[in-house]
């Protein structure tokens, strides 16, 4: 085995499976990915539904490795979770993100992932005060997406974290809504102003009748809580149709776009009118 640096988790031993190996390669790779600028951004647009108008932008972080190539957030973010790195990347993504949008995205919110483990950090404020600060973004017009496992383990310094976003005129929305758990009782503990509803049930709602009754449930449900409501993953027409007659407000999927590069975001917007 080979000797880690304190508080990492660096082993090269035969008994590791493929899988562990690769993981062990990523995180290496991760602690220089962002000086060697591998990262980016790329925005998917949320659009309303009645209006069809883009509202805002949700980011999504890209990372091409010159040798083990794309690599998905899904895979590298819990990596980055466990070895700490995620501070790091999670500050670097706030001021991208604020910067692209500020420069490119007029008129429209930004959504920002943030990991649950960054929003327990001591410095998470400081780093959206930040972010804005060095975009010069309206704090109106940045959302933080926060992922609904995290309250699982609800810890007093995320809790004080997000009410103190919501105290500088953040959003936040509530990502992944109906994968989680005692999903109530979090909505009636946290003051969020969007909630996404997870892609899983966009699945369902093509071949499940119940499924329908359950999105209607939980955009009424949300409304009552004063909360907007967002599909996530929405592909089909004919899924766009049952959410439509459910009043869920805004849709995201690649019924509309896939993400793209924020230049690519900023034509699509130009020559929306068009489409
Ligand atoms: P998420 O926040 O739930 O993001 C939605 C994911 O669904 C994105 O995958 C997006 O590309 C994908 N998606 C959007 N529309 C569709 C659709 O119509 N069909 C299908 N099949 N997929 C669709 P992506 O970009 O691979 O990100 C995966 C996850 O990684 C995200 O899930 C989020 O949890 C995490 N992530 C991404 N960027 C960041 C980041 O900057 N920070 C943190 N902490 N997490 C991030
Ligand atoms: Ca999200
Ligand atoms: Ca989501
Ligand atoms: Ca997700």
């Amino acid at each position: 085995a080979k000797e880690g640096g304190r508080g990492r988790c660096e082993y090269f031993a035969p008994w590791l499976g493929e899988r562990n190996r690769r993981l062990v390669s990523i995180e290496q790779a991760l602690r220089d990915a962002l000086r060697r600028g591998e990262l980016c951004l790329h925005w998917q647009p949320r659009v309303d539904i009645e209006g069809w108008q883009v509202v805002s932008a949700e980011a999504l972080l890209r990372w091409r490795h010159p040798e083990l190539g794309h690599i998905s957030p899904a895979e590298f973010i819990p990596v980055a979770e466990k070895c700490g790195v995620i501070g790091e990347i999670g500050a670097w993504v706030l001021t991208q993100a604020c910067i692209e949008a500020q420069a490119l995205l007029t008129g429209l919110s930004v959504s920002v992932n943030v990991s649950p483990v960054q929003l327990m950090r001591p410095t998470m404020l400081d780093d959206v005060r930040r972010a804005l600060q060095a975009s010069g973004l309206a704090p109106h017009r940045l959302e933080v997406e926060i992922t609904e496992g995290i309250f699982i383990d609800d810890t007093p310094e995320a809790l004080a974290n997000l009410h103190a976003l919501k105290d500088l005129g953040v959003q936040i929305a509530l990502d992944d809504f109906g994968t989680g758990y005692s999903s109530l009782a979090y909505l009636r503990r946290f003051p969020f102003d969007t909630m996404k509803i997870d892609r899983a049930f966009m699945r369902e709602l093509l071949n499940q009748h119940d499924a329908r009754a359950i999105v209607r449930t939980i955009v009424d449900l949300a409304k009552v809580l004063g909360m907007r409501t967002v599909a996530e993953g929405v592909e089909e027409p004919a899924q766009l149709e049952i959410l439509r007659r459910a009043g869920c407000q805004d849709m995201q999927g690649y019924l509309v776009a896939r993400p793209m590069p924020v230049a690519e975001l900023h034509d699509l917007m130009a020559h929306w009118h068009l489409h």
